[in-house]
């Protein structure tokens, strides 16, 4: 027999950017939540993200103002109140790996940034920088090209993550849930870990796993789309810090490098961009040796020969687009008294959470229920992928 079922405000399924920040939002608004993670917090796409808080420079490259453009350009000062204590979620003490984020071309490809700084988008938020202001990798006379400081900053997710789930409270718990449903009601029975959950709203924030949400609880609408990566991971123990997107000969970057602290002191270089979209359809070994030849070409004075190589496939999840074209904006849908939610860029969770608060609020759902004291197991959270993937 059923044990007393748990009654909580709303009740959030995946603990990745988006249903842990919508998790603390809400419950700094005094709602009562639960959030049921399947595996490790952000083990999804968030701590395998690159961590740039995009201010929307990237979406610039292809010279128009989108919409996705303006909702992303406020994203980095959202994040940095947050970091600095004045802002919606308190984020002090976060590590962050790089106040800025770079664009730099390798030499001559004028034509490209003439379109390039042609877009309004741009204005005010991209500065030429040179001689002492350059990053150290690119601060020697084998570099020709030039570099282009963004308003764009980049975060540690998985000390992100760590800082979310502490905010948290009591309101996690580890566990598979068992979704009733249909089309018209949304979320009609939930039970994880032999509890029912009785929830005012439920939120689908699974990322990948909203699919198998959906078709398990019967609803038929959103449809999601995947897009396949595979990343690139060298680590050194003196690899130069490099964030910075490096433009080609498509609007696209040609490869985009952060670097992440490893435990053991080493660093590594997360590569995507071009390069990984490109080489979903490669051997490991194949994409390691075409990296090695870009890296090669751009920067050919960094030592790699002590460097280890990995590859991680990774896919994004979003919502459906026409032509698999990319989703420019957070989305959220309500499917009866269930939100479903996709945030595309981890830099949009804030904006997915005030989608998701004005949503609640024209549903007027108040606060009801106090916090339960759930006594579930908790999760824990994801290990980073720089670490776990070389052994
Ligand atoms: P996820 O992080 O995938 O979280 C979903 C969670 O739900 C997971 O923890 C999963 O275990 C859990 N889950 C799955 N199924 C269930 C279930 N049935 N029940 C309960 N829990 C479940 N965005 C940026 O803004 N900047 C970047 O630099 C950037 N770089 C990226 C690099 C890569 C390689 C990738 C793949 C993405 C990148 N993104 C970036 C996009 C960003 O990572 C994602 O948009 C964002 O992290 C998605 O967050 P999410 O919470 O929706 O999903």
């Amino acid at each position: 027999p059923m044990t007393t079922p748990l009654h909580t405000d709303i009740c959030i399924l995946g603990g990745g950017i988006a249903g842990l920040w919508l998790n603390a939002r809400l419950q700094q608004q005094g709602f009562s939540t639960l959030l049921i993670e399947s595996g490790a917090l952000g083990s999804g796409q968030s701590s395998k993200s690159q961590g740039i808080i995009h201010g929307g420079t990237k979406y610039a490259l292809h010279g128009k103002l989108t919409t996705a453009a303006e909702a992303i350009a406020g994203m980095p000062a959202r994040w940095r109140a947050c970091l600095d204590g004045s802002g919606e979620l308190d984020l002090q003490g976060v590590r962050v790996l790089s106040a800025h984020h770079y664009l730099w071309s390798p030499g001559s490809l004028v034509s490209n940034l003439a379109g390039f700084f042609a877009s309004k988008a741009l204005r005010g938020r991209v500065d030429q920088v040179k001689g002492s202001e350059l990053p150290a990798v690119f601060a020697t006379p084998a570099f020709r090209g030039k570099v282009y400081r963004l308003s764009e900053l980049v975060l540690d997710v998985p000390d992100v993550v760590r800082r979310l789930a502490e905010l948290a409270g009591d309101s996690l718990i580890a566990g598979s849930a068992t979704l009733e449903g249909d089309s018209q009601s949304g979320i009609t029975g939930l039970q994880v870990n032999g509890r029912q959950v009785l929830a005012q709203r439920y939120v689908l924030a699974a990322g990948e796993g909203n699919e198998a949400l959906l078709k398990g609880a019967g609803i038929s609408q959103p449809a999601m789309q995947r897009r396949p990566l595979q990343m690139v991971l060298v680590k050194g123990a003196a690899l130069p810090p490099v964030y910075a997107h490096c433009l080609g000969a498509s609007p696209k970057p040609r490869i985009t490098i952060t670097t992440h602290p490893c435990a053991d002191g080493q660093w590594c270089w997360y590569l995507g961009g071009d390069l990984a979209e490109t080489g979903t359809d490669m051997s490991a070994d194949a994409l390691i040796a075409q990296a090695k030849k870009e890296l090669g070409e751009l920067l050919p004075w960094v030592d790699l020969s002590d460097c280890q190589w990995a590859t991680l496939p990774v896919t994004r999840a979003e919502p459906a687009q026409s032509s698999n074209a990319r989703p420019d904006n957070a989305f959220i849908q309500a499917v009866g008294n269930t939100l479903v939610c996709w945030p595309t860029k981890l830099a949009l969770a804030p904006d997915l959470t005030d989608q998701a608060m004005a949503e609640l609020q024209r549903q007027a759902v108040q606060p009801q229920h106090a916090q339960p004291a759930s006594g579930q197991p908790q999760p824990a959270i994801a290990a980073p992928v720089w670490d776990t993937l070389f052994r």
